[in-house]
């Protein structure tokens, strides 16, 4: 019996370390597609995906573990190794950002694309793009002019909004050595790799088919993953003006009027830095604005009736 948990316990220590990205002499290996290589045609060939995954991801893979062979840093996880990526030489440089890149790109089509976005992501689209339409544009337009091979990105930056950039070879938003630096959640591949069988050298015949096979729910996932939810603690005008408020309505619910009437401005007052201060990017929409609007000029007024009720004689 006690053999046996011994065991047991050996192999499950063993399963365990094999997750661990140093186990063995290649740590990096080829995800395999979630699909058929013909699943995205019309849009993308058969042939191109045979080749685009097989032998050019299989590459970068393969380089990526013969540059690692001889570094004492096989340990980190790929994307730590993209954000310090200028302590290595250029072999593992080009080789990470490749297979980086590339399983990225793999995840983000799907067969006949998909649409569903969650309510939020479509919103954040819809503020920092005007919509999806327009979110497109820019990108085959960041495509287009993309000098030589490279990829175009949308990616999660600085106070979680969302921008589009374009970096040239296999770089990446994750990489120290880029300009704008992110969480990327949707990659085009511009190489020609990707489109010359089927389009030669008509990049934006490819550039245009590529949204038909776009993995819409992917990207959105990624994006409900990485953007935290807004919290009312991040926003202390609310905070403050939801004070006042509950320490004069919930009396006056009760029947007592006395704090609502002492404490009208202030209320009015705290409305009004509500209106004034910044709002948060989580909560900074139109409806809300609106709404904040409303309740400031409301509470405006209630003081008003309030100032104008205690002169009179009852
Ligand atoms: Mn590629």
């Amino acid at each position: 019996m006690m053999k046996k948990s011994k065991q047991l316990l050996f192999a499950l220590t063993f399963i365990l370390f094999s997750f661990h990205p140093s186990f063995g002499q290649s740590p990096y290996s080829l995800p395999p597609l979630p699909y058929a290589f013909n699943a995205l045609e019309p849009y993308i060939d058969a042939e191109t995906m045979q080749i685009h995954h097989g032998k050019h991801h299989q590459a970068y893979v393969t380089n990526l573990n013969k540059a690692l062979q001889n570094s004492e840093t096989t340990s980190v996880s790929l994307e730590d190794l993209l954000k310090q990526i200028s302590k290595y030489p250029e072999a593992v440089r080009n080789n990470a950002g490749g297979h980086y890149n590339h399983s990225l790109f793999w995840r983000i089509l799907t067969p006949g694309g998909n649409t569903q976005l969650s309510e939020r992501f479509k919103r954040a689209l819809d503020q920092q793009f005007g919509g999806i339409d327009s979110l497109k544009m820019r990108m085959n337009e960041a495509a287009l002019k993309r000098f030589g091979s490279g990829w175009v990105w949308l990616s999660i930056g600085k106070n979680n909004q969302l921008f589009i950039s374009s970096t040239p070879n296999q770089d990446n938003p994750f990489m120290d050595v880029v300009e704008e630096k992110g969480l990327p959640i949707l990659g085009m591949d511009v190489w020609e790799h990707a489109y010359y069988l089927k389009y030669q050298n008509r990049r934006a015949d490819y550039l245009s088919a590529i949204w038909n096979v776009i993995n819409w729910n992917e990207v959105s996932l990624q994006y409900e993953k990485n953007v935290p939810k807004g919290k009312f603690d991040d926003w202390p005008a609310l905070l403050a003006f939801h004070k006042v408020m509950s320490q004069t309505f919930h009396p006056s619910e009760e029947g007592n009027l006395e704090p609502l009437k002492q404490r009208s401005h202030e209320l009015a007052e705290k409305a009004k830095a509500l209106q004034t201060n910044p709002i948060p990017p989580a909560f900074n929409r139109s409806e809300i604005i609106e709404t904040i609007k409303q309740l400031s000029k409301d509470s405006k007024k209630l003081d008003q009736l309030v100032k104008m009720n205690n002169r009179m004689p009852f």
